[in-house]
C-alpha cells in the first residue's frame, strides 16, 4: 500500500479545505442553531463537482475515486458535519445506481446527480425499525407495468431537498426490493421535520409514502435484491460516516490547542500543564489511527472491492474516536465549551450521531464479529 497521496489528491483536498473555510465555516453555527437545511451550500456542492467524486464522467461525476471522495468530505465536515453529510447521504443513491442499475438507469438517474443538477434521499427506516430489515413494512404490490408502493419511512435526511429517493420496500413474500423513486410523485409526502440532537439542518423528516405508483423501470436491480443492494449500499454509507467523524474530532482537536495556548491557570497557559497535554496526545493518537483507518477502507473500494468488513471496523472505531475526542475538547474548554457561543458543544453533539445513523455500533459489531467466526 501506497501511504503518499497523488498530486491529484493533494490538490483536491487543499481545494476542499479552502472552500470549507471561505463558504462552509462561516454557515456552521448557524445552520445548527436554525436547523434550516442549506440549500444554497447543498447546490454550490454540486456545481463544483463534489456530488459525484467516485463516479465515472460519462455518468456525469468527476472519476476521481473513494480517497478523494474522503480527503473532500473529511475537509467540508471539520468545517460543519451537516454539510459534508449532505454531500455523503447523496452518494448512497449514487452508489446503489451505479453498481445495481441499468444503463438506461445510470444515464436517467445517475448522471444529473453527479453532476450536482438533482439530489437524492435513502429512505430504509421505518417507525417500528431502523436495525432490522426483516421487519420493514412498506410494502410494493404489482401493479399493471409498474408497482404501488404504501408506507411511512423515519428519518430521512436530505428530504426537503431530494429530487429521487432511493426507497427500501417488502413485497408480499419475505423479499426487499429497491426502488428510485421521483419525490414529485403524487403521494410522496414529506411530513414532520425529527429535531435531533446533532447534525441538524440535514432535512430529517418523516416521509409518508401514499399509494405511489412506481414505473417497473424505477426497480432498481432485480426483484428481491434489496437486501443486497442495501448491504452494498451501506457499506459506502458506514465509509462516509468514519470520515464524518475523525473530521469533527480533528476539529475539536485544533480548537482545543489553541484554546489551551491562551487559557491561563496557575499563571500560566493551561497547556503546560500535563492534564491537558495528556488529552490533546489521547485525543491526537486515536485520530490518527481512526484516519488510517477509513483512509484504507477507501483505498480498498479504490481497488473495486468488497468493504462491508472494513467499513463497519472504520465507522464503529470512528464513532467511539469523535465521540471521546469531544468529550476531552470539553474538559480542555471548561466551562466554556459548553457555551453555545464556541463550537465545542456542537462537535460534541454532532459526535454522538455517528455512534447511531448509519447502523448503531452494536450492528458494526455484529457485522465485524459475524466476519470473524
Ligand atoms: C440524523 C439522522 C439521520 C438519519 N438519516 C437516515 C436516512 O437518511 N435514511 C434512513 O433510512 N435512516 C436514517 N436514519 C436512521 C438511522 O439510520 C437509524 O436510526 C439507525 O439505523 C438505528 O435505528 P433505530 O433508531 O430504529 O434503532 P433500533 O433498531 O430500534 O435499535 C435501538 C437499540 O437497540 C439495540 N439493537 C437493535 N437491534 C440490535 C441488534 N440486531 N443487535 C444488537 N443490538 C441491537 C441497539 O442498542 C440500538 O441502539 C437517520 C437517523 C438520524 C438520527
Amino acid at each position: 500500500m501506497d501511504f503518499n497521496f497523488s498530486e491529484q489528491e493533494r490538490m483536491l483536498q487543499r481545494m476542499a479545505t479552502e472552500l470549507a473555510a471561505k463558504s462552509v465555516q462561516p454557515r456552521a453555527s448557524d445552520i445548527d442553531a436554525t436547523g434550516q437545511f442549506p440549500f444554497d451550500l447543498a447546490k454550490e456542492m454540486g456545481r463544483l463537482g463534489y456530488q459525484g467524486l467516485p463516479y465515472p464522467s460519462e455518468y456525469g461525476g468527476s472519476g476521481v475515486g473513494y480517497t478523494s471522495y474522503a480527503l473532500v468530505l473529511e475537509q467540508i465536515c471539520k468545517a460543519s458535519m451537516t454539510v459534508g453529510a449532505i454531500i455523503a447521504v447523496n452518494t448512497i443513491p449514487e452508489e446503489a445506481i451505479f453498481r445495481f442499475g441499468n444503463e438506461e438507469q445510470k444515464k436517467t438517474f445517475l448522471t444529473p446527480l453527479a453532476q450536482g443538477k438533482l439530489l437524492s434521499c435513502i429512505a430504509f427506516t421505518e417507525a417500528e425499525t431502523g436495525s432490522d430489515p426483516k421487519a420493514i413494512t412498506t410494502l410494493a404490490r404489482k401493479s399493471g407495468s409498474g408497482y404501488v408502493v404504501t408506507g411511512q419511512k423515519q428519518f430521512v435526511a436530505l428530504a426537503p431537498a431530494a429530487n429521487l429517493a432511493l426507497v427500501f420496500t417488502r413485497d408480499q413474500e419475505e423479499g426487499l426490493n429497491a426502488f428510485i423513486i421521483d419525490t414529485s410523485s403524487p403521494g410522496y409526502n414529506i411530513r414532520e421535520p425529527c429535531e435531533t440532537l446533532g447534525l441538524r439542518g440535514l432535512g430529517t423528516s418523516v416521509v409518508y409514502l401514499d399509494d405511489i405508483y412506481v414505473p417497473e423501470q424505477n426497480l432498481l436491480g432485480k426483484e428481491e435484491q434489496g437486501f443486497d443492494i442495501l448491504l452494498e449500499v451501506m457499506s459506502v454509507e458506514r465509509l462516509g460516516v468514519a470520515v464524518q467523524g475523525i473530521a469533527v474530532a480533528q476539529a475539536a482537536l485544533e480548537l482545543s490547542i489553541g484554546y489551551s495556548r491562551e487559557r491561563r491557570a496557575l499563571g500560566r497557559p493551561i497547556a503546560k500543564l500535563p492534564t491537558i497535554q495528556w488529552h490533546l496526545a489521547e485525543m491526537a493518537s486515536r485520530i490518527e489511527a481512526g484516519r488510517w483507518l477509513a483512509y484504507r477502507t477507501a483505498f480498498l473500494r479504490d481497488q473495486g472491492l468488497n468493504i462491508q468488513y472494513e467499513s463497519s471496523l472504520a465507522k464503529l472505531f470512528a464513532s467511539q474516536v469523535v465521540v471521546e475526542v469531544t468529550r476531552m475538547a470539553m474538559q480542555v474548554h471548561g466551562a466554556y465549551g459548553t457555551m453555545k457561543t464556541l463550537p465545542v458543544e456542537r462537535l460534541y453533539r454532532d459526535a454522538k450521531m455517528t455512534e447511531i445513523y448509519v447502523g448503531v455500533s452494536e450492528i458494526q459489531r455484529s457485522i465485524i464479529a459475524s466476519h470473524l467466526i
